[in-house]
């Protein structure tokens, strides 16, 4: 028996137009938010080279080890269906040599991406990330603002968070603490998960990262990269501190968190909600000065983050959640085919305004009718009836508080229209 065609792949779902409503007013934030900062959107493929993620994501990590979608097309290439789009707006601002001029791109995408997960709870196989990029630049503020605005965009919208911070040194002193770090790790090698071994030699710094329970007194004894940083990442990380202080912005100093790979320097960050349990991690980011070297590029530094987008929606509180539908403003109810061709008449005139009308098509009962407006959550009802016709006056009812009153269709449209801009102020 073949798998039913019925039902979507597991990890990936349809939005439904309800939750699409969500998703819009979280886009419709973001844009606004971000385009305050300076940032404007840009949009990738989603298919890539598989060698640009298995390069800029490392090869030692889950993602490029065994969560890419990976496979060859037609002619041979093998593409993935980006895990992930920081290499892929790299790769854009190198490829369209965008570091011209100013030599400062502020860059930002909303889009979906792929990895072949486990099944949990807040982790799908297709998810999508919002995420924000400023190539061309190593100032500490620009950091600050970053964190600013992505921070602003969830108050916003009125979900709760906590900042995470810490500094991953450079090529410079990180090479130093590594080195230290390993002797440690190899003196209690016995001690730790196979995972941690094994990560000692090929990235060492992942084994802060580890949750196995019995590595965690191991690892809290660990020297960290935050004690061993040289003077410059030192001073550029006290004054990212600074900047978030100035900006009145609360943080905790997490010297755990780290990023695997070499081309991450300096300042990381991560924003997580205690309302998403296990998978708590909202946000990621952190300064990636490496990268375009590593993709063949000139140097170009760079700093952004990725912010999980249905973790975010799953996160909204109910009075947001209750601004994000799209309510026709009328619901036009007929009795009768004279009436139905009246309503048919007066949508089309609404909606030459900009008003949003919906007339039923099922030739139903007024009270079926009914239902559905309320269903639709209509802002407003109009009945149509032969007597209306012949009076040219329609009962309309304004369904917040139920209050109903005769109107002619002269006043109707500017009536709805000074109800929708009370409702969008
Ligand atoms: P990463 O690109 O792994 O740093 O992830 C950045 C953010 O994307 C995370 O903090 C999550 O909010 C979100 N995210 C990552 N993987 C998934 C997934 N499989 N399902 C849902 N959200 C995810």
């Amino acid at each position: 028996m073949g798998e039913s065609l019925l039902t979507n792949l597991p990890g990936t779902r349809d939005l439904l137009p309800e939750e699409v409503a969500r998703w819009q007013l979280v886009e419709e934030k973001a844009r606004g938010i971000f385009a305050r900062y300076g940032f404007r959107e840009i949009r990738t493929p989603i298919l890539e080279a598989t060698e640009l993620f298995a390069r800029s994501i490392g090869s030692d990590t889950d993602i490029v080890g065994k969560e890419m979608y990976t496979f060859p097309d037609q002619s041979g290439k093998s593409i993935t269906l980006r895990p992930e789009a920081t290499a892929s707006v790299v790769r854009a601002y190198l490829q369209h040599t965008m570091y011209r001029g100013t030599g400062l791109a502020k860059l930002y995408y909303i889009g979906p991406m792929f990895r072949h997960e486990k099944k949990q709870k807040g982790r799908w196989r297709q998810f999508y990330q919002i995420g924000a990029e400023v190539l061309g630049s190593d100032h500490p503020a620009i950091e600050a603002e970053v964190v600013e605005m992505v921070l602003s965009l969830l108050s916003s919208l009125g979900v709760g968070s906590r900042l995470l911070i810490n500094s991953v040194g450079c090529p410079d002193c990180r090479p130093k603490y590594v080195e230290l770090l390993q002797g440690e790790l190899r003196r209690h090698a016995s001690e730790l998960c196979e995972d941690c071994r094994r990560r000692t030699e090929t990235n060492s710094l992942r084994v802060l990262d580890c949750k196995v329970e019995s590595c965690q007194p191991i690892i809290n004894g660990l020297p960290m990269m935050i004690d061993h940083l040289c003077e410059t990442c030192r001073r550029h990380f006290d004054r990212f501190r600074d900047f978030l202080d100035r900006s009145g912005i609360a943080y905790e100093l997490v010297p755990r968190l780290v990023r695997g790979l070499d081309y991450y320097v300096r300042t990381a960050f991560e924003i997580v909600s205690g309302e998403l349990g296990a998978q708590n991690a909202l946000v990621g980011g952190g300064r990636y000065d490496g990268l375009a070297e590593v993709l063949g590029g000139p140097p170009a530094q760079g700093f952004g983050f990725a912010l999980g987008l249905d973790r975010l929606v799953m996160l909204l509180p109910e009075d947001v959640r209750g601004q994000a539908v799209n309510r026709p403003d009328l619901f036009l109810a007929y009795m009768g085919d004279a009436a139905f061709d009246k309503a048919w008449v007066i949508a089309q005139a609404l909606r030459a305004r900009g008003l949003n009308c919906y007339v039923d098509f099922s030739a139903g009962s007024l009270k079926s009718q009914l239902r559905l407006a309320n269903k639709l959550e209509a802002s407003h009802v109009l009945v149509i009836g032969d007597n209306e016709l012949a009076e040219d006056r329609y009962p309309l009812r304004r369904m917040a508080d139920s209050h109903q009153w005769n109107i002619s269709l002269s006043e109707l449209g500017t009536y709805l229209e000074s109800q929708r801009a009370r409702r969008t102020e």
